[in-house]
């Protein structure tokens, strides 16, 4: 794998926006079974954004190219997912300081600081059906992947996967947070948007580290 420097934190960012206009119906679709159909539109927005923010300026470090994405995504993006990606992303950038480059340990601070970040603004926990149901198992393997010695691409990897596995988990559950909570038994049978959008940013850094 590549190491996680600037560029790798650049490239992160471009292929999150990539794949996150890619799957914009797709988000819409599964925001409108649950919620009220802007999850998709509210991502492209921000993740637009931050592309133009990037032809802009050159972040000198990852935690830079963390920090300008929170800034922009907590400014474009209105609704519940904006203020939490801004902060899971502001927090991922504090955690790695001006560091120029992101060992395993360091990665898993990070997520580990994104998904804190989510859950002290949100207060899901795993099992609400929320973006939570994906950070969680998420950090888990990374910690799991980084203890026994695996790179920071391959923690990454492990991090993507679990991740969508913890989005499909979603799909049984009742809500207890955000719009989807009140559909009560309704929403069984469909997925968390804001899980497999967490599901699509993690599958794009572990590609962007390939
Ligand atoms: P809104 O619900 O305001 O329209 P979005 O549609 O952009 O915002 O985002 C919805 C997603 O936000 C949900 O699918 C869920 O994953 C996430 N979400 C909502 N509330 C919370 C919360 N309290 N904690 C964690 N994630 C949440
Ligand atoms: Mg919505
Ligand atoms: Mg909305």
């Amino acid at each position: 794998g590549q190491t996680l420097d600037t560029a790798w934190a650049v490239r992160w960012l471009r292929a999150s926006a990539a794949v996150i206009a890619e799957n914009r119906v797709a988000l819409i679709e599964l925001d409108r079974a649950i919620g009220d159909g802007d999850h998709g539109e509210n991502m492209d927005r921000g993740f637009t954004a931050i592309l133009e923010k990037l032809d802009g300026e050159q972040p000198a470090t990852p935690g830079a190219a963390f920090k300008l994405a929170a800034m922009t995504l907590m400014s474009k993006v209105g609704g519940a997912a904006g203020p939490l990606y801004g902060t899971a992303f502001l927090r991922a950038g504090t955690a790695v300081g001006d560091a120029a480059e992101l060992d395993s340990a360091t990665l898993v601070a990070a997520l580990t600081a994104a998904r804190d970040g989510v859950v002290a603004r949100g207060k899901a926990e795993v099992g609400d059906k929320t973006m939570i149901d994906a950070w969680t198992p998420a950090v888990d393997a990374a910690a799991a992947a980084a203890a026994s010695g695996e790179d920071p691409a391959a923690v990454l990897a492990a991090a993507a996967s679990a991740a969508e596995a913890g989005a499909e988990s979603t799909d049984p559950l009742i809500a207890h947070k955000g719009r989807a909570s009140y559909l009560a038994e309704r929403a069984i049978g469909h997925r968390d948007p804001g899980a497999v959008s967490s599901a699509l940013l993690l599958r794009a850094g572990a590609q962007a580290a390939e």
